[in-house]
């Protein structure tokens, strides 16, 4: 058995959206679960349509994916370039070689013309198809036209009738009717491949064996496979993926605004969850599994268990694992991760960022929720009264404006502010006077938050904030507890 080569064919057009992230993540797993070769070639033979600086983006992409290619751009290989626009001269010859085996034409037809055609052939509802007008001209004569620097594009020559067909492992035998094709341009007049022609080559000539792309090519592989029949090559196995759909009706798209990888990342998701969600999507291990880091998938991966039909993106499930995977990440990077954000509300990270931390640890879904659940301790938040009752607690507003009378000169008392002293001054003291816990703690937790769940209780966020912004908000607290309370 030849050795398995997979690639990763990106056009530079923009970020990685998550259908191209998912189709390098299956072509990569492949390649490592058969010790095979990944390869990433950048395909931008559409030079209009490339954006500036898209391949770093995308090489980028990859690497923090973690899906290292062992051959591309950046790290050479046997193969190289891995740059189509690089490998601009290899193509002609070939186109020539077709030429000469009768499997492609040059064709001199004027721009003009053909624009005209087009245009009658819309107007009429019709897919317009080259008329073959170059196609009856002689070799000779073509070849001599083209030596005296007469403009030409070359064109594949399909067969009149038969079917174009090959065997796809996922989707199985799919053929086309050659009298559907068109004799599409293979050289462009400015001496650039076309898409479709650079692919077929490079596939070749860089020994792929195996191609895993979306299903939007799959209509256009028959064709593909006719050069591949007209070189005498062998063709590579062909496995389609299924298109990500973003809900029941259309696909996964950045135009749609629906996020890239990056954009992910930006938002504080784990680029390992990311990998493990969408390796999902579309795949799946034969059991209840869940969980995969990327060497797992490694293992674990098979052509089996990809799905044939389309899988829907779901951020919700995505935000999920995103949070099991945060939970388990040791403290420490937690805290690295946790740090940029918690900037974004409190300077410095507040108090004691470490402490905050520990008690957002186990609470953060995504690193951007973190601004939100920390606002609090530097701006109080408006809040409704109604928050005070609390019928576990056996709190209401009455309740809490004495337990915050009474909370009130023992915190003042309190010296070190520890929430181990917190502590020690409070329990002791509700105790005493016959007070239940949650009737104190519940109110005082309102009255310095402003909200019904916080990341840790009354002493915690007492501590956090510090002695003077403690009193201030239950001196507030009070205030408004006692208008509210009295009697008219
Ligand atoms: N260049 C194509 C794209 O960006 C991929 C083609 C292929 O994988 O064969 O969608």
């Amino acid at each position: 058995m030849p050795q398995v080569r997979t690639r990763f064919a990106p056009s530079p057009t923009g970020y990685l959206h998550l259908g191209g992230l998912r189709t390098a993540a299956y072509a990569y797993l492949y390649a490592r679960k058969r010790q095979g070769v990944f390869i990433l070639r950048i395909e931008d033979t559409d030079q209009e349509r490339e954006v500036p600086g898209a391949e770093e983006q995308l090489r980028r992409s990859l690497k923090l994916a973690g899906l290292t290619y062992d051959e591309g751009p950046d790290v050479g290989g046997d193969f190289g370039p891995y740059v189509q626009s690089l490998r601009k001269d290899i193509y002609a010859p070939y186109a020539w070689e077709l030429v000469e085996k009768g499997a492609a034409y040059p064709c001199f037809c004027a721009k003009e013309r053909l624009d005209q055609s087009r245009a009658e052939a819309e107007r009429n509802g019709l897919t317009f198809k080259y008329d073959r007008r170059c196609l009856s001209i002689p070799k000779d004569e073509a070849r001599r036209r083209v030596e005296s620097g007469e403009k030409y594009v070359i064109r594949q020559h399909i067969p009149l009738t038969g079917f174009a067909s090959f065997d796809d492992a996922q989707y199985g035998h799919i053929e086309v009717d050659v009298s559907q094709l068109d004799d599409m341009v293979l050289m462009k007049a400015d001496g650039f491949p076309t898409y479709n022609f650079a692919n077929v080559i490079d596939d070749h000539s860089m020994g792929i064996t195996h191609i895993l792309r979306g299903t939007e090519f799959l209509s256009s592989t028959p064709k593909y496979n006719l050069l591949y029949e007209a070189f005498g090559w062998e063709k590579p196995v062909y496995i389609h993926l299924p298109l990500v759909m973003a809900d029941a009706t259309r696909k996964l798209s950045k135009r749609h605004g629906d996020p890239s990888f990056e954009d992910l990342l930006g938002e504080g998701y784990l680029p390992e969850a990311v990998i493990n969600y969408i390796a999902l999507l579309g795949w799946n291990p034969g059991d209840e599994r869940e969980f995969f880091t990327l060497k797992e998938l490694e293992q674990a991966f098979t052509l089996e268990g990809l799905s044939k039909s389309p899988s829907m993106f779901d951020k919700n499930k995505l935000t999920w694992m995103n949070g099991e995977y945060i939970r388990k990440l040791p403290f420490e990077r937690y805290f690295e991760l946790a740090m940029p954000w918690l900037e974004r509300t409190l300077p410095g990270g507040g108090r004691d960022p470490k402490r905050l931390a520990e008690l957002l640890h186990g609470r953060t879904e995504v690193f951007n929720r973190i601004p939100g659940m920390a606002a609090f301790l530097s701006d109080m938040p408006e809040y409704d009264l109604s928050l005070y009752t609390h019928k576990k607690m056996k709190s209401d507003p009455a309740v809490a404006a004495d337990s915050l009378a009474f909370a009130q000169p023992i915190l003042r008392g309190v010296d070190d502010w520890t929430e181990a002293a917190l502590h020690d001054a409070l329990m002791p003291a509700i105790a005493q006077s016959g007070r239940k816990n949650g009737q104190v703690l519940w109110p005082l937790r309102v009255a310095i938050s402003g909200l019904m769940s916080t990341p840790g209780g009354a002493t915690e966020i007492a501590y956090l904030l510090g002695k003077d912004e403690t009193l201030s908000r239950v001196t507030a607290a009070l205030e408004r507890l006692s208008a509210h309370n009295k009697p008219d």
